[in-house]
């Protein structure tokens, strides 16, 4: 098999993946086969089966990326941020034109339903690509004067080269949330997308070309974390890495980089939870909840796994959450009907099933789902698990501690406001929460006492790109998003004039 270019037809791509899919990196503006002449299995989670290889690229491979993005720094920090922003919407034009077919290639990928990439992932990468344009466009600096007889401004500059990592369960979608500002902002860029999900950003490339961004501004390199991720992070030349995927790989990455300095943004895990008090909105409270813990297979940093209910509603709550739950289909992701595809990977579902099997062992009481589904046909081999609630487990143990990230949820009682906050901020994560109230004061008391970045009220996952996005504790280090992700991808620089 050779190394390819993405086909440009639907008709060419079906042909292709007769022959075996090979993909390259995209490096100074063209595909090429990875130095390393090394290769990892592409697996179609909903099938089980391999369909593609991706390079397994080594240094060398991050060597002439890097060496690329040095080259095409000095032009592109020296364009004018509405030409960079001109260029970016071009991308995400382009990108929306396509949008069915990356569609399914990010399904094919991922296993998530098409109809869910179609609806949440695709047009929220176009809308990353238009956002930043606009970013670029409209970003500021401060300047301050009268103290000690001077006129302060403050340059804000492209860093240079930077590393953006991504994960694998929304592939584009957050590839293009890092490499988008850093664009913007001027920089050059050398992304890894997910070894797991590489086929979107593979894509990519053919758009990149086709908006005429000049080479070495965007190098896409993929390969594995420890061969070609860890040198793309301890690379000299790389002056700010934006990760986002799991706490150790995260920790790993601030002790690789922590001896050079670099500026690090880090997005990680969460074991997020959903505070279900008695005031709420019934309705609203429960369809989101069922939403928040089972959307992309429970694959989502932001999925509300722990699920915090106040005792009077639990009986009532409990008996209509597991309702809706079982009423959840899980199949094929091609079929429109299927609420729930499949989990990425052979070995992540393995994965969530010991976390099931440790729910029962903590003296867990399943109150549906638990098993593998095996639907009919192509997807008899696919990795698919049934939507999973549990009960009677103590809110201290493995289970509600610990990231499980797939469609597994438990139920826990409270008795009052203390009690629900402790519970909430009682895990090493601090990402996301929802809560649900109708009482104003009680909600703005319990999002200030919450020790978590993002705080949902009566809402779950309503995301303004404008706003701060990130973690604390073990959930993130720096926030991304609108005038955040703007000031991480530049370097402040006070000139101070005299005035008198
Ligand atoms: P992961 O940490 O295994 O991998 C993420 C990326 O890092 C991949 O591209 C991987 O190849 C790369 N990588 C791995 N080791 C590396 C190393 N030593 N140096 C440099 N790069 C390396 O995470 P994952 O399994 O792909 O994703 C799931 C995790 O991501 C979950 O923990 C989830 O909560 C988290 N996540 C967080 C957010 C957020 O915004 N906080 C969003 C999505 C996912």
């Amino acid at each position: 098999m050779l190394a390819r270019a993405p086909p440009q037809s639907r008709q060419t791509s079906d042909r292709m993946r007769e022959s075996g899919l090979r993909l390259a990196n995209f490096i100074d503006g063209d595909y090429r086969a990875p130095l390393s002449g090394a290769w990892l299995a592409v697996h179609e989670p909903a099938t089980g089966q391999v369909y593609a290889e991706v390079p397994d690229s080594g240094s060398a491979d991050i060597e002439a990326a890097v060496a690329a993005a040095q080259r095409a720094q000095r032009g592109w920090s020296a364009t004018a941020p509405s030409a960079r922003a001109a260029l970016l919407r071009r991308i995400a034009d382009l990108l929306e034109g396509q949008l069915d077919a990356f569609a399914e290639e990010e399904s094919r990928d991922s296993g998530k339903p098409v109809h869910v990439a179609r609806a949440v992932d695709i047009p929220r990468a176009v809308a990353n690509f238009r956002f930043f344009a606009a970013m670029a466009e409209s970003f500021t600096s401060e300047s301050h004067h009268g103290e000690a007889g001077t006129l302060n401004y403050t340059l804000r500059q492209p860093i240079g080269s930077v590393g953006c990592i991504s994960p694998w369960n929304l592939p584009l979608y957050l590839f293009s949330w890092k490499i988008a500002p850093a664009l913007a902002a001027g920089n050059c860029v050398i992304a890894k997308p997910s070894e797991v999900t590489p086929v979107s950003a593979w894509l990519l490339g053919g758009i990149l070309q086709q908006a005429c961004l000049p080479p070495g501004v965007l190098n896409i390199v993929h390969g594995s974390g420890a061969r070609c991720g860890a040198p793309l992070v301890a690379h000299p030349k790389i002056k700010a890495v934006s990760f986002t995927g799991s706490t150790a790989t995260g920790a790993a990455i601030a002790a690789a980089t922590a001896s050079q300095f670099k500026k690090l943004s880090l997005e990680m895990g969460g074991k997020n939870a959903t505070v279900v008090f008695a005031d709420c909105d019934f309705e609203r409270a429960l369809a989101e909840s069922v939403r928040a813990t089972f959307s992309n297979q429970g694959q989502i940093c932001l999925c509300g796994s722990r699920v915090l209910v106040e005792r009077s509603l639990l009986p009532r709550f409990r008996e209509a959450f597991v309702e809706r739950v079982r009423a959840l289909r899980v199949g094929d992701p091609r079929d429109p009907g299927s609420d729930i595809g499949a989990l990425v990977s052979a070995a992540h579902r393995d994965k969530v099933e010991s976390y099931i099997a440790l729910a029962h062992e903590e003296g867990g009481r399943l109150l549906t789902g638990g098993g593998r589904v095996a639907p009919e046909g192509r997807c008899a081999q696919g990795w698919f698990l049934q939507p999973t609630v549990f009960d009677h487990l103590d809110a201290h143990c493995r289970v509600n501690q610990e990231e499980i990230f797939g469609p597994v949820a438990t139920l826990t009682p409270f008795d009052d406001e203390a009690q629900a906050l402790a519970y909430a901020n009682s895990t090493n994560y601090g990402l996301a929460c929802s809560l649900w109230t109708r009482d104003l004061e009680r909600a703005h008391r319990f999002a200030a006492a919450l020790e978590s970045g993002i705080v949902w009220v009566n809402c779950w996952m309503a995301r303004d790109l404008r706003t701060p996005f990130g973690g604390v504790k073990h959930s993130g280090l720096g926030r991304e998003g609108g005038q955040e992700a703007m000031r991480f991808f530049t370097e402040a620089r006070n000139v101070a004039i005299r005035v008198n």
